[in-house]
């Protein structure tokens, strides 16, 4: 017979947020389930960047993406949340007070209240329109992001973009890579300032070519191993980049897949939350991190922390009702559980 779990907390996405969000939720003694489609904790930090250095976390001059997922699992350990990987949550009801979730794997989840921490949703890359596209990813050629900086020593790399990854990944790559060499179709790039310059000065010391103004046209190789990038001008003007990789960053494609269908406010395929709370327009659903959206909104971690602490004190009353919550800072007690 499928599981039926229940539970106080129902947290949808173990990325940097929703980890988090058990911790807020068990500082005020509330038990958690957390479930993501992906196998493995961490969200787009496990999935896009573990090697990335993140430099915006408080108190945190620089944190490799995976550690910090390392760091938050050991916050979390105390809470014992019940995690359940691999499995997407399709449907989202309601009996009564309690709210149900139905997950692919066949589970039901009953619970007090509901924290969305889906992010980009089920997230996909943009790829490039090129022929033969397909043969030359399944061969490991063309990439969207990179697990290991080791797998690029020694290579020819292309990589495509004008945004943060693009420029991240050509200064982490420079010095690892045989070559580096940036496409992008302006000469303005639409990254961090510091880094931006960083890449500016790296190219200026002959570390990584820069191809510009110019878009990917064509891949030429045995249609799975890559020979050569072919690249073009808006007039048409063509060259070849040899190259053993091309890393195409383009963006990542939302999809909010069975979310949208529950009846939630969306703005632009974002949840739209009340601001102090995280509150949804459905009773006992929160929305945080970066598929929540609100005036002022930033797409960063930090930000989507803070709202892990406002949605859990909301959520506090559904679970204790009568209850008053005596705000207390984490270090008059320690962590409760531990
Ligand atoms: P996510 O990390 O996207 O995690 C959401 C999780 O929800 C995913 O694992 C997904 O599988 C799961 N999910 C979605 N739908 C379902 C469903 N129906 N059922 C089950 N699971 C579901 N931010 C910074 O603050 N500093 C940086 O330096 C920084 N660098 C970045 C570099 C790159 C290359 C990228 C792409 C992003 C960067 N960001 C950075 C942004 C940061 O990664 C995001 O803000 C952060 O990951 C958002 O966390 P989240 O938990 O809200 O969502």
């Amino acid at each position: 017979m499928a599981a039926v779990i229940e539970t106080d907390v129902a947290i949808i996405g173990a990325g940097p947020v929703g980890l988090f969000a058990v911790f807020e939720c068990g500082m005020l003694r509330m038990k958690c389930v957390v479930i993501d489609a992906l196998e493995a904790v961490g969200g787009q930090c496990t999935a896009l960047y573990p090697e990335k250095p993140i430099y915006d976390i408080p108190a945190l001059p620089a944190i490799a993406a995976a550690d910090l997922i390392g760091q938050l699992e050991k916050q979390i350990e105390p809470f014992a949340p019940v995690t359940l990987l691999g499995r997407r949550v399709e449907a989202l009801l309601r009996e009564g007070e309690m709210i149900v979730l139905g997950t692919s794997a066949g589970e039901t989840i009953r619970c007090k209240a509901v924290i969305i921490a889906a992010g980009a949703g089920a997230f996909g890359p943009n790829r490039p329109p090129l022929d033969g596209l397909a043969g030359y990813e399944a061969g490991g050629a063309v990439r969207y992001m990179v697990s290991r900086r080791e797998e690029m020593r020694g290579k020819r790399v292309v990589i495509a973009g004008g945004g943060d990854s693009a420029v991240d990944w050509a200064l982490s790559l420079k010095g690892v890579a045989a070559k580096v060499t940036v496409v992008h179709r302006r000469p303005k790039f639409r990254a961090a300032p510091e880094t931006a310059a960083q890449l500016d000065a790296a190219a200026a010391k002959g570390e990584v070519d820069m191809v510009i103004p110019y878009q990917l046209h064509g891949l030429k190789g045995d249609g799975s191993t890559l020979e050569a990038v072919t690249v073009a001008t808006l007039k048409g003007e063509e060259r070849d980049i040899p190259a053993d990789h091309l890393l195409a960053f383009f963006g990542l494609s939302m999809e909010l897949g069975p979310i949208a269908e529950w009846g939630l406010g969306l703005d632009r395929h974002h949840i739209a939350v009340e601001p102090s709370t995280c509150a949804t327009n459905v009773d006992g659903v929160f929305a945080i991190g970066d598929i929540a959206t609100y005036p002022g909104k930033l797409k960063l971690i930090l930000q989507g922390f803070s709202e892990a602490a406002m949605a859990a004190h909301a959520i506090h009353p559904r679970v204790f009702p009568g209850e008053a919550l005596h705000f207390e800072y984490s270090t008059s007690k320690g962590v409760p559980g531990s």
